[in-house]
């Protein structure tokens, strides 16, 4: 019966891996959605989008502490346990896995994936280790349920782009599938992290989509040098006293290297911190003779 679906929870390992398991052996198509929870609009559109393509969903909810360096907010990273199964149940989600952190990371834990290049520049140079936390539990979980099919945003896009090498380098059986940034009405991305803003930060925050929108407005007024649009960000972002910019970048797609002019695919790319909050946000195009066109990641 549609819309009367239980959700089945999980915060064993083996148990989670026995139930995906025994999807595929009945030949049913498994989708999979890592979250770090505290779920809003942007994971939800990942959640729908599985539920649309596959037979079956599996999503994680697991505050990663592999991806967090010291310092960072994994001790005050938003959680609410409650809230997110309800909205995993509305969005059809079959299973929720919640480990705790020793069942992903058993005492003496020492292997980890490091897909090297596209983890060193953006978030790579202002969060060591970031990235190797990610391609780790990313890697683990997809071994884990080996689904079909795995859903990440856009939002994150170096993230998505290496889950993709990683994938491809592996050898792994799973299709990557990106979905678009999920924005609030004003362009805000949506982030778990936004729940940190104060009313006066969250209006700052906007400075993010500012600084994407005034490099796309470049591009399409036909300036092509990099370092011009780059700097047209990084002015945006500057203006605005509650923010302290790390990065504003204009790199190509999908290597993330620096070009000298924008052609053809290429990544705006943004990073700031606005009070307690670490923000990023980006704008995939492409450019060509004719004009600028939003792309994918
Ligand atoms: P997180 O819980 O922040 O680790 O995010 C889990 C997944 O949701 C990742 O694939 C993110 O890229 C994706 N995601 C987070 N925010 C958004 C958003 N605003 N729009 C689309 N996807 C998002």
């Amino acid at each position: 019966m549609k819309g009367v679906r239980r959700v089945i929870v999980s915060r064993s390992l083996e148990e989670a891996r026995r139930i995906v398991a025994a999807w595929r052996e009945r030949g049913l198509l498994v989708g999979f959605v890592p979250t770090m929870g505290y779920l809003h609009e942007g994971h939800l559109a990942l959640l729908r989008m599985a539920r649309r393509e596959c037979d079956r969903v599996a999503a994680s909810i697991f505050v990663n502490p592999l991806q967090f360096g010291p310092g960072e907010d994994y001790l005050r990273y938003p959680r609410d346990e409650e809230r997110d199964l309800g909205l995993a149940r509305e969005a059809g989600v079959d299973l929720v896995f919640l480990p705790p952190a020793e069942e992903m990371y058993p005492p003496g834990f020492s292997t980890y994936i490091e897909v090297e290049g596209l983890s060193a520049p953006l978030c790579g140079r202002f969060r060591p280790g970031h990235f190797r936390g990610v391609a780790t539990v990313v890697a683990k979980l997809f071994l884990l349920f080996l689904p079909q099919r795995a859903y990440f945003g856009e939002k994150d896009a170096q993230q998505l782009l290496i889950v993709r090498r990683l994938v491809r380098d592996l050898g792994l059986p799973v299709e990557v599938v990106g979905h678009p940034t999920v924005r609030e009405p004003d362009g805000l991305a949506l982030s778990s992290r936004n729940s940190y803003l104060s009313p006066r930060e969250r209006e700052a925050a906007l400075c993010l989509w500012r600084a994407l929108q005034a490099g796309r407005k470049l591009l399409e007024q036909g300036e092509r040098r990099v370092s011009e649009i780059a700097q047209a960000m990084e002015k945006v972002i500057r203006a605005e006293p509650l923010a302290r910019l790390e990065y504003a970048e204009c790199v190509t797609l999908p290597g993330l290297e620096v070009p000298e002019r924008a052609e053809g695919r290429i990544l705006l790319a943004v990073a700031a911190r606005v009070g307690p909050a670490r923000l990023i946000d980006n704008l995939p195009l492409e450019v060509t003779p004719e004009g600028v066109a939003t792309a994918s990641v």
